[in-house]
């Protein structure tokens, strides 16, 4: 049977301050209420409480992985680099990998992310269709030589995530896999009591086509993304586009050409002219694997660097610099307007769409051009969406004005395809004999980060304040001080205990009440149960931590009540 956990001999030492260093609510409360403790940048102690909250939010996880069939294994954290170097992401990683020797001076790694060694592992154990479908996972320590490793546990160079991988021998297995992790996140971060949204992701440096990442709203999130308070739109920043709208092009002057002494850039030329910087086109210069490429997007708008890369990728996206102008007399640095552009590959914003009339470069130095319409006085190569998202900017779904807000990528759920079996050329032999080449998909949720997003979402100014299911105990019992409130105290602990109740005790002798109490609304269990001022006469306070409503009872009804 469970014990009676008592505050006495509990390792567990409460702070009155936040850590110095500290800037977000998971590791202030943490750290205070000794759930964990700092070893290093990004590296964590998890103490008695904190480890307790930690597999409850595994166990929750692995209940959930279980339920759609998948079968936890236990891979090693550290790792030889040959099966990264055959994906490329031995090299890929760059400084976020910890690399290491062994006394022979053979290269190892501590690994990131598993799907190497998952698709090795499947190719040795699976050979036929029929040993598939097959869902793997483990919830395992990663390793990620982060560049900021702040925030608390939220963002560790070590962190305990859980990591599954899908095999299936047709795309159709995939889908089904797809969903089926889809549906057991969302019964995982429901019973978490996470408040979260999933939106469609760009998959990175994965490789593959469907992603979606589970979001935890916060402000301590690292990302940022959008939310439509209209529908039930949300994405993230880079995924948002805009669609391509061609209006009239009838009607427009023809191209004038302007004077515009010393405007070299948006704001001096809108000034200059007594225009908004939205009447502008900007065109900005990029090298696209060392070709010069201009990009227009209206000129109060940024270009998203990030997401021009991702669609032209594996293509590398450089910034041109002055050199990039020798010997190139149709480039006026500062006054490029895509009317005279014929050497150049033309990349636009949808904004910019056919029919559209700007004011943009003249190619000529100190000159500008109006009225220069797009599909009349130039053309566009490709319509990319590459601005950076604003709030305001219109629903994609629902035409509303999107808000902009901070979220903590909680889980991450990717089909992969066949991008790893075709480097472990892992196949099975299918139902008419021949070999079909699997296809993965690869699902990750942060389980400390997960603690983390909680404490983010769910705190007060008490402190932690923690769901049934997470808590690391049901009921927190504070013995005021008395022997006779210490007494009932432990007794009602032990009465609750044996109905299968998990019970904190605080039977400190020599600590105060008022500290007692402070200390219990710190540590978050959800129900407090005070033996006061009325123990000699059976009668207890319970007290409900995140409402705050107290009541007095006797001891049998506060028994039969936590034991309902
Ligand atoms: P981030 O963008 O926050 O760095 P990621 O996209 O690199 O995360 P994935 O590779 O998708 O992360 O990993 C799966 C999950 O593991 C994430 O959704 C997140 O919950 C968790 N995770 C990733 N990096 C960390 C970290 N440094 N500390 C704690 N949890 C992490
Ligand atoms: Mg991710």
């Amino acid at each position: 049977m469970a014990q009676v956990q008592r505050m006495s001999r509990l390792m567990v030492k409460t702070l009155r301050d936040d850590p110095a260093d500290a800037e977000t609510l998971n590791h202030k409360l943490l750290v205070r209420a000794g759930y964990v403790r700092r070893t290093a940048a990004g590296i964590w102690t998890w103490l008695p409480l904190g480890k307790k909250v930690y597999e409850n939010v595994a166990r929750v996880v692995r209940e959930e992985m279980d339920a759609i069939g998948g079968q936890e294994v236990l891979l090693p954290a550290l790792l030889p680099k040959e099966p990264y170097e055959a994906s490329g992401r031995y090299e890929e990683y760059g400084d976020l990998l910890f690399r290491l020797k062994d006394r022979k001076g053979s290269d190892y790694l501590l690994g990131p992310t598993h799907e190497e060694i998952f698709t090795q592992v499947v190719k040795d154990q699976c050979s036929s269709y029929k040993d598939l479908p097959v869902i793997l996972y483990q919830i395992q320590t990663k390793y990620r030589d982060e560049a900021r490793p702040r925030a608390g546990v939220l963002r560790g160079r070590e962190f305990q995530m859980k990591d599954s991988y899908s095999f299936d021998a047709s795309d159709e297995g995939l889908a089904e896999a797809y969903a089926l992790h889809r549906a057991a996140y969302q019964r995982i971060f429901e019973r978490l009591g996470l408040d979260y949204r999933i939106v469609s992701a760009v998959s990175g440096a994965m490789g593959g086509s469907a992603s979606e990442e589970f979001l935890a709203p916060a402000p301590a999130g690292e990302d940022t993304f959008v939310d439509c308070p209209e529908c039930d739109y949300a994405a993230n920043t880079e995924a948002v586009t805009f669609a391509l709208k061609p209006v009239p092009a009838d009607g427009h002057a023809a191209v004038e050409e302007l004077d515009t002494p010393d405007t070299p850039t948006i704001e001096t030329l809108a000034e200059h002219l007594g225009v908004p910087a939205s009447a502008t086109l900007k065109n900005l210069l990029v090298k696209v694997d060392g070709e010069i490429v201009a990009v227009g997007v209206p000129g109060d708008r940024e270009v998203d660097l990030g997401k021009l890369g991702e669609h032209l990728a594996p293509a590398e996206v450089e910034l041109v610099t002055a050199e990039d102008f020798v010997g190139r007399d149709d480039l006026v640095r500062g006054y490029v307007g895509p009317q005279g552009l014929e050497k150049v590959r033309y990349i636009a914003d949808p904004r910019v769409a056919p029919g559209t009339s700007w004011i943009t470069g003249a190619n000529k130095a100190d000159k500008h051009a109006r009225n220069v319409v797009c599909g009349r006085d130039f053309e566009v190569d490709d319509y990319v969406d590459v601005v950076v998202v604003e709030a305001g900017d219109p629903c994609p779904a629902c035409g509303a004005g999107l808000k902009l807000d901070r979220a903590i990528e909680i889980g991450h759920i990717f089909q992969l395809g066949r991008k790893y079996a075709d480097t472990f050329q892992l196949d099975v032999l299918g139902q008419n004999g021949k070999p079909v080449r699997v296809t993965m998909g690869s699902y990750g949720i942060g389980v400390s980060r997960a603690v983390a997003a909680l404490v983010e979402q769910t705190a007060d100014e008490q402190g932690l304040c923690w769901s049934k299911e997470i808590a690391p105990a049901d009921v927190h019992i504070v013995a005021a001080g008395k022997a006779v409130q210490t007494e009932l105290a432990l007794d009602v602990a032990e009465q609750l205990n044996a109905a299968g109740v998990r019970v904190l005790v605080d039977d400190r002798a020599g600590v105060s009440p008022g500290v007692k109490f402070t200390d219990a609304e710190l540590i978050g269990v959800p129900t407090i149960l005070v033996a006061g001022r009325r123990s000699a006469d059976g009668v207890v306070e319970l007290k409900d931590r995140r409402s705050g409503e107290r009541e007095e009872l006797s001891v049998a009804d506060a028994i039969a009540r936590l034991t309902a």
